[in-house]
């Protein structure tokens, strides 16, 4: 009997799959992949399992857990450096290994639970930064072709939470290449309020990448938002919907109060709306949860959606759909999931 996929993923819910593979190396990685691809199975590529619902029943499914090591640094070339980092490498861990060396780029983006090749996927970013402003290309193992392929950033389109693989082209990542700066230990111009406000600088100034790496955790960690064992509100997919992007004329019709954001790309065209306040506005506050359900939204977070312990998949996917409900009955707005629903 294999482990249950609710021991291997941060919301804890999931059962058990046929077969769980862990790759060790690149070339396991590739090689397993073909095989199953070629088996006709179903299969899963399983990083951290921090961003994805799995169903109670998932007994024909193949397991392939990314479990590959390494991170090589070049030398540095006018103050950029290139970083190669295996898919399986932990990517707080790697952030912080980042910070150590004193080159800047990723240092927002601590406390992200997860691996590194699965970062890609769909763009993660925090505080400021994406990791689409530093990516510079990953191997890619193609499930349509069988090939391994070198993509460049461009092929990868990447969008908020979203890449051209989150939106339907399968495959591995198996390594990532990043192009970090090294600024003296130095942060680029501050690029987060939330981040200047805490550590008493403004818009724009240099802060030392510790100081910056260690504001984000203490602010992430306030919201539930890095995985603690201690913490009963860490037992989640981190932000369960992405914040709606609507015309700004739609957006017109919503409260005068309901908080946007510019799209800068489309010269305001569109705006981005806050999911949170689209949630609590529609009545469903911090903590709600469902008669007899151990689904519940976080007690810090109106974003993310809690197993408060022994909680079914079905159970977290129900209170999922009565928050959409009730937002697409107030506001006319359908909250899109952010984490993988597998097996659904
Ligand atoms: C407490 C908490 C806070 C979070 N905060 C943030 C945040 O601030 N910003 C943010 O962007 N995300 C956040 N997340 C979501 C999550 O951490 C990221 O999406 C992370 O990149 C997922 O990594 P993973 O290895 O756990 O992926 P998994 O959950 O294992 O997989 C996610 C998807 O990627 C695929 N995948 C995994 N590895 C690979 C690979 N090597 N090649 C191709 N596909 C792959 C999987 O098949 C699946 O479809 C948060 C999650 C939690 C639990």
């Amino acid at each position: 009997m294999t482990k249950a996929l609710s021991e291997l993923t941060s919301m804890r819910v999931g059962g058990a799959p046929a077969e769980i593979f862990e790759a060790v190396t690149r070339d396991d990685l590739i090689e397993h992949a073909l095989e199953v691809w070629r088996s006709g199975d179903d299969w899963l590529l399983l990083g951290g399992g921090t961003n994805m619902v799995v169903a109670d029943d998932v007994s024909q499914l193949r397991v392939i857990k990314v479990a590959t090591r390494g991170i090589e640094v070049q030398p540095p070339k006018n103050g950029k450096v290139l970083v190669r980092v295996q898919a399986g490498e932990n990517w707080d861990d790697f952030v912080a290994h980042t910070v150590e060396q004193r080159l800047a780029g990723i240092e927002a983006m601590a406390g992200i639970p997860g691996t590194v090749g699965a970062g890609p996927v769909q763009n993660i970013g925090a505080y400021g930064q994406e990791l689409s402003d530093v990516l510079v290309r990953v191997e890619f193992l193609d499930f349509a072709t069988h090939e391994v392929a070198v993509l460049d950033a461009k092929d990868l389109a990447f969008g908020y939470r979203d890449s051209a693989i989150k939106r339907g082209r399968p495959g591995v990542i198996t390594w990532v290449e990043l192009e970090l700066q090294d600024l003296d230990g130095l942060s680029r111009p501050l690029y987060s309020t939330q981040i200047a406000a805490d550590l008493g600088v403004g818009m724009g100034d240099q802060v030392e990448l510790a100081e910056v790496r260690n504001s984000v955790l203490k602010l992430r960690a306030q919201k539930g938002m890095v995985l603690d064992a201690a913490d009963p509100d860490s037992v989640s997919c981190g932000s369960f919907f992405t914040n709606p992007i609507v015309s700004d004329r739609f957006a017109r019709t919503l409260p005068s109060e309901a908080p946007r954001w510019e799209n800068e790309d489309d010269d305001g065209l569109t705006v981005k709306l806050s999911a949170a306040w689209l949630i609590e506005n529609a009545g469903i506050g911090k903590g709600f949860s469902l008669a007899g359900s151990k689904a519940a939204v976080s007690n810090k977070h109106a974003l993310a959606l809690t197993n408060r312990g022994g909680a079914s998949a079905a159970e977290i996917v129900e209170l999922a759909r009565f928050i959409q409900e009730r937002v697409a009955n107030k506001f006319g707005i359908t909250l899109v999931p952010e984490p993988n629903l597998i097996g659904f």
